[in-house]
């Protein structure tokens, strides 16, 4: 099998993936980033999701800079979008979504065209990017992953890193080293882009727009008429299929000829989302798993704040410790599957956080690279002072 060599891996190339590849890179790391799909962006673009939610607090405070900031301002480059005015957008400007209309710093994208963008940063940063690759199984020595196998066109290939991290959205990368996972359980709420001439969801142009779950699309019988869950906690492949095809039957109720003849015409589909819509997959088991109780609490091994993007409310603070697995060494989680339960994990489980945590697991593993150390024996105060310095050169 061909061996190749990174001082950083990167596996899974959504938001978090790429932030962690692109800050990975920019400190001169080696860095490899491994990607099933052929689109970048993970659920936020192939889940055809729209809004990059708010990076304030809801009261008018700035909480996220760094690579989570710079991904808002760059997300609208390929759409018909802008950032807020009072963040910097142009006067006049369509940032679209109701948050930034409400005065959040948040705003609207195209999924394709935030796809591009994120290409145009790994490219800028020199990210060696592996597409339509699948990591397949997790090599350690001892307890510290040394290696991961994956398979694309050239057949089985074995990529060796200093350090790793797990950005695939469900904590993949750990649970094949052998590490816990935790995980909960989602209800379906499919999204479609569609053309209609009357919608009720999401407008990108004229009749094209995105499609959410109204109450037309959910039945109460359809439990009982596929078998299939309307919940699902996706511990397996089987659930993760009915997840999807539970899905696709309510999509197909709202396009149904037979009971909808006077929309067929109008109404129809023009993609779906090509990854599962599921909100939580897994996480890690972290050396700290943030809860409902740690809201507004201050951590000594901070990597940012996080204000809750549903409402304006108490901020989080988020231990670095999140970020790593507390029975696998030598590799890091960013983006939904880090270590958070119950309400935090709704908070942290959103674009703009997994850019967060991405850039600090992409800090985090150069520096450890650098130094030789494993995750749980880096210096937090160097990983903080680096990223403070590049957080304040991007505001
Ligand atoms: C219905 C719905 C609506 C949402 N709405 C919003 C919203 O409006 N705004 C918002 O900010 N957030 C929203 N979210 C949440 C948000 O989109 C995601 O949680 C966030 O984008 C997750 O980013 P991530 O990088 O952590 O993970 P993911 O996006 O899951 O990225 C993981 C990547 O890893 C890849 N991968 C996985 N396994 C492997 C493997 N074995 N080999 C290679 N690659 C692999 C995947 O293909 C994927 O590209 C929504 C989520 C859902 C389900």
């Amino acid at each position: 099998m061909k061996i190749k060599q990174y001082d950083v891996v990167v596996c899974g190339a959504g938001i978090a993936g790429v932030a962690a590849a692109v800050s990975a890179a920019r400190q001169g790391a080696k860095t490899a980033l491994i990607e099933k799909q052929c689109l970048l962006g993970g659920l936020a673009t192939s889940g055809l999701i729209y809004i990059y939610l708010p990076l304030c607090d809801g009261y008018g405070n700035q909480m996220i800079h760094g690579i989570s900031e710079e991904m808002l301002k760059r997300c609208v480059d390929y759409g018909p979008f802008d950032v807020p005015e009072q963040w910097g957008g142009p006067k006049g400007g369509n940032p679209g979504c109701i948050e930034a209309k409400n005065g959040r710093y948040a705003c609207c994208f195209s999924p394709a065209g935030f796809s591009l963008v994120l290409d145009k940063m790994l490219a800028e940063a020199g990210v060696d990017l592996w597409l339509d690759t699948v990591m397949i199984e997790v090599e350690k020595n001892g307890n510290a992953v040394s290696a991961i196998t994956v398979f694309n066109a050239s057949g089985k290939v074995k990529i060796a890193g200093k350090c790793f991290v797990d950005a695939t959205g469900g904590a993949h990368a750990v649970q094949l080293a052998g590490g816990k996972i935790h995980r909960t359980e989602n209800r379906i709420t499919p999204w479609v882009m569609e053309m209609a001439e009357d919608s009720s969801f999401f407008h990108f142009t004229g009749e094209l727009h995105i499609q959410g779950a109204l109450k037309s699309f959910v039945s109460d019988s359809l439990e009982s008429s596929t078998g299939a869950p309307i919940c699902a906690d996706c511990s397996s492949g089987k659930a993760v299929t009915d997840f999807v095809r539970c899905a696709w039957q309510l999509m197909r109720g709202r396009y149904d000829a037979a009971t909808k003849p006077q929309t067929k015409r109008k109404t129809y589909p023009v993609h779906l989302p090509a990854m599962p819509q599921l909100r939580k997959i897994g996480c890690i088991d972290a050396l700290k798993i943030l809860k409902y109780e740690d809201r507004d609490q201050r951590f000594e091994d901070s990597i940012g704040l996080v204000g809750d993007w549903r409402k304006p409310a108490p901020v989080w603070d988020t231990p670095y410790r999140t970020l790593v697995p507390r029975d696998v060494e030598n590799i890091l989680a960013a983006g939904r599957c880090i270590g958070t339960l119950e309400e935090a994990w709704e908070v942290y489980r959103v674009i703009p956080v997994a850019a967060m945590t991405g850039e600090a697991a992409g800090v985090a593993a150069t520096l450890c690279a650098e130094q030789n150390v494993i995750p749980s024996k880096l210096d937090i105060k160097n990983l903080q002072k680096t990223l403070s310095v590049i957080r304040k050169n991007k505001q």
